[in-house]
């Protein structure tokens, strides 16, 4: 049985969290001290001891836990568990569509707290699952959880990634297995009739970013045909496989991770497009940048996608600070009327901030650009009216005067 704690908040937090705002916080409470156990169920009480809502103690970089329900009557168990899955299941049906025709076969199920389940996603990878945790509190709640995707839909397997510590130190070499047949290494899964190898039993990442798919469909269809693209921070290379499917005449592709080399070589290979006649490059970008800059190299289309955060043995990166200087060496080796694809996934600032940074690195070198078109997290990734912040993704098309 899991433990209950009734907490009063503090007066001045009522409101917000009567309108439902889904994340708790540390500073909502009068002694934080009272929440020790990751998982516990908390209803959160107004001073008068009215009931606002349940959810649970789990702490993550965000907070402290998420409510999960604003009916005192409904109780956190599998069939709680088993109606918000099939709720998100019958809101991805276009997408579970695109997948009986064979085009996307891989897209994500629940988004944490956009399908109402702050804390964990699941993602869908041709009839495999994903279940990623993003706290031990959550954690607390596997069996429910498990059993409850297994009693809302078919399944070939369930695989599940752990994205937190656990006593300071990650699991690594536990089995990302959890029930079902195994999927094969690597499953191949679809993306606008894209082919990707994914591994679901492999650490991190399972090698594709699934928000993106939008941005790469885009990138393909509209902005390829005979261009010269250079993707950086370009991980497994996807950006590049649909700018080459998309008829650019080169790609180029940096990371600084040595594994990125053999990845992006596959993700060619899976769509018969010859790994020898693109360029992949293991380098750190910053030292890429300075060597295109002095060899005057000049791109027509460059796509920066770096991480938030991100350190390297001799500095850290943060894209807070660092984006403006980033997108001043993207500028000075895109071409005259190239495309600029500026993407991030931080989400401590919105687009306006994003769009600032633009603007900025323009005016430092005194240059002129258009902003052709912006994204945010596709359909998929379900996003609630009661926290916009869950809207990381802020991606723009920029091109360069
Ligand atoms: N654009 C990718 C995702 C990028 S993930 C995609 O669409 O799939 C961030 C990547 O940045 C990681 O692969 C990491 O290895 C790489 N990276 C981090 N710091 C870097 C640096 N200084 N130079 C080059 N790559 C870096």
């Amino acid at each position: 049985m899991k433990n209950i704690i009734d907490v009063k908040i503090k007066p001045q937090y009522t409101n917000e969290y009567q309108n439902r705002y889904p994340l708790i916080q540390k500073e909502i409470f009068n002694d934080a001290d009272i929440l020790k156990e990751e998982g516990a169920i908390i209803n959160l009480l107004t001073s008068n001891n009215k009931f606002i809502g349940r959810g649970y103690y789990g702490r993550q970089n965000k907070g402290y836990g998420w409510v999960l329900t604003y009916d005192k009557n409904e109780e956190i168990n599998t069939a709680f568990f088993i109606k918000k899955i099939k709720e998100a299941i019958s809101n991805r049906e276009y997408f579970y569509e695109q997948g009986k025709q064979n085009i996307t076969t891989a897209f994500r199920v629940v988004n944490g707290e956009g399908d109402g389940l702050g804390g964990i996603t699941i993602d869908y990878f041709d009839g495999y699952y994903m279940i990623t945790w993003y706290s031990l509190g959550i954690y607390t709640f596997k069996d429910m959880i498990v059993e409850a995707l297994k009693s809302s839909t078919e399944y070939k397997g369930i695989y599940e990634k752990k994205r937190f510590d656990t006593k300071g130190q990650y699991v690594e070499n536990e089995s990302d297995f959890v029930c079902g047949t195994e999927a094969p290494k690597p499953l191949i899964v679809k993306e606008n009739d894209v082919n990707f190898a994914v591994y679901l039993d492999d650490g991190a990442m399972t090698g594709i970013f699934l928000d993106q798919k939008e941005v790469r469909k885009t990138i393909r269809d509209k902005y390829s045909k005979g261009k010269t693209v250079l993707n950086a921070f370009s991980y497994t290379g996807a950006f590049s496989v649909y700018a080459a499917l998309g008829g650019a005449v080169k790609t180029t592709s940096v990371d600084l991770a040595k594994r990125s080399l053999a990845k992006t070589s596959e993700q060619f290979a899976v769509n018969d497009i010859d790994p020898n006649s693109q360029e992949i490059i293991v380098d750190d970008v910053f030292n890429y940048f300075k060597y295109a800059v002095k060899k005057q190299y000049k791109f027509d289309m460059v796509v920066l996608d770096p991480p938030s955060f991100a350190r390297s043995k001799k500095m850290t990166f943060s894209v807070s600070k660092d984006y403006v200087k980033l997108l001043k060496e993207v500028i000075q080796i895109t071409n005259k009327n190239g495309i600029i694809v500026a993407s991030t996934n931080s989400a401590n600032f919105g687009m306006m901030k994003f769009r600032q940074f633009i603007e900025q690195a323009f005016k430092e070198l005194r240059g002129r650009y258009d902003i052709l078109e912006t994204f945010s997290l596709p359909k998929d990734f379900r996003v609630c009216n009661e926290f916009k912040e869950g809207d990381y993704l802020k991606v723009v098309f920029i091109k360069k005067r």
